[in-house]
């Protein structure tokens, strides 16, 4: 998983300033757009071996490790030039992280595993806003959490903020100040 910022899917191509909140959609739609035509235009997944993306040499078959996704990955270059499968620093900080892990988890960076483009359904692409005591900025006693909200891209950090929305509803229903 790569984190990525309003910044990095803004689409009026300002470096700042407050960002639409489709932005995050449009982001995602296009990098879905992108995978469906890596993949041959048919409904296959791009897909690249671990060794050839480290390499940064286009994956012309499959070695030990067979995709069992149906109805299939094409194998290819889910960084090339012309046409890359993710964001520039996506896919940096990808090479990164694969040899750092694998130096953890042994194997973790195998050459013949399977890279599969593009996850993007992991995390929610907009934010409901919500103020200090973590109700809604437009509707009083709606309280925005977890991940479809915006305010968690994990397990993890969907249950701390359900946590966290679970006292500040607790406090506004004993009448105290958050
Ligand atoms: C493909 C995929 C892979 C992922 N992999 C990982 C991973 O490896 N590690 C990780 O940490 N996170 C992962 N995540 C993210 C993680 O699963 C979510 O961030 C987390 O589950 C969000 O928890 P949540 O409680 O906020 O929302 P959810 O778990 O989505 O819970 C929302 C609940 O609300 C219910 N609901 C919706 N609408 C209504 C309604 N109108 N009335 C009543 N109930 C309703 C839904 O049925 C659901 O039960 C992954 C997500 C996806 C999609």
């Amino acid at each position: 998983m790569v984190g990525i910022t309003p910044q990095d899917y803004r689409q009026d191509g300002r470096s700042e300033g407050a960002v639409s909140p489709l932005d995050g959609f449009a982001f995602q739609r296009y990098w879905e757009s992108r995978a469906y035509e890596l993949g041959g235009g048919g409904y296959q997944a791009p897909g690249q071996r671990v060794g050839d993306f480290l390499k940064q040499r286009p994956s012309t078959a499959f070695g030990s490790v067979e995709p069992s996704y149906k109805p299939g990955v094409l194998p290819t270059d889910l960084a090339a030039a012309d046409r890359p499968s993710l964001p520039d620093y996506a896919l940096l900080a990808i090479r990164e992280a694969l040899p750092a892990f694998d130096r953890q988890i042994a194997g973790f960076a195998m050459a013949d595993a399977v890279l599969t483009g593009v996850e993007t359904r992991t995390s929610s692409p907009l934010r409901i806003n919500r103020g200090k005591d973590l109700q809604s900025l437009n509707v009083a006693g709606l309280y925005p959490a977890g991940e479809g909200a915006g305010y968690a891209g994990g397990i993890m950090s969907a249950g701390v903020d359900g946590i966290e929305v679970a006292e500040a509803v607790g406090i506004a229903m004993l009448g105290r100040k958050a």
